[in-house]
């Protein structure tokens, strides 16, 4: 993405000071700002550049602003992903309710409020078509996948969703119980081929612990 120069202009009550080094997989850009009042803040090139942002709040015209565009939110494809999120979590009459809420999957307070998840969406480069992962994460800190934040969610494609999904499905074998992505480290093979041993009728025993035969390289 081509970075725009926006260091010294002004979008409001806004100085723009200078871009913020971005962190890990973000995609857009911050730029440390000052209000006219002296409060600084990090804000993102597109809210500056589409007047979105135009002080730190305490321009009363803010409040107006925010109203107006969160409207507008309320169509975005985001804002669907986001009432679907909620709506596993905490309404029971949810299909999918027992896979989350009813496991005490819940959504961190801060993306209670639209406009923040809508935020962290677009940082992270989400598209349509994408979607969110909250597992990810969570099996490679080695703590429960128990929360929609932006400390444990990923962007991914539905592949790696679906992947994940069957990764995540716990297996009892040889007294041990863990997803199939660990038996699969622990025997040094690809969660792909024991998932697809599986697909074919192998018992877990047999699609796990059966040696892999690789073709050498000539
Ligand atoms: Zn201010």
């Amino acid at each position: 993405m081509k970075r725009l120069e926006l260091a010294g202009k002004k979008f409001g009550k806004w100085t723009v000071v200078e871009i913020i080094p971005k962190i890990g997989s973000q995609k857009l850009f911050r730029w440390k700002c000052i209000c006219e009042c002296g409060k600084e803040g990090a804000v993102l090139s597109d809210n500056l550049t589409r007047g979105i942002s135009t002080s730190c709040g305490c321009w009363g015209r803010e409040k107006t602003l925010k109203s107006v565009t969160l409207h507008g939110l309320s169509k975005h494809p985001l804002h669907s992903v986001w009432r679907g999120i909620l709506a596993r979590c905490y309404n029971s009459n949810n299909p999918s309710y027992s896979h989350y809420g009813g496991r005490g999957v819940k959504v961190c307070p801060e993306w209670l409020e639209f406009i923040n998840f809508y935020n962290w969406a677009n940082e992270n480069g989400w598209k349509k078509g994408l979607q969110i992962d909250k597992d990810i994460k969570a099996r490679k800190a080695g703590v429960p996948a128990l929360v929609y934040s932006p400390e444990m969610c990923s962007i991914v494609t539905p592949k790696t969703n679906s992947r994940t999904r069957k990764n995540s499905r716990l297996i009892t074998c040889r007294g041990m119980t863990m997803t199939l992505a660990e038996f699969a480290e622990l025997v040094g093979e690809k969660s792909d081929i024991i998932h697809y041993r599986m697909r074919h009728g192998w018992t877990e025993e047999e699609a796990i612990f059966t040696p892999f035969k690789r073709r050498k390289n000539a």
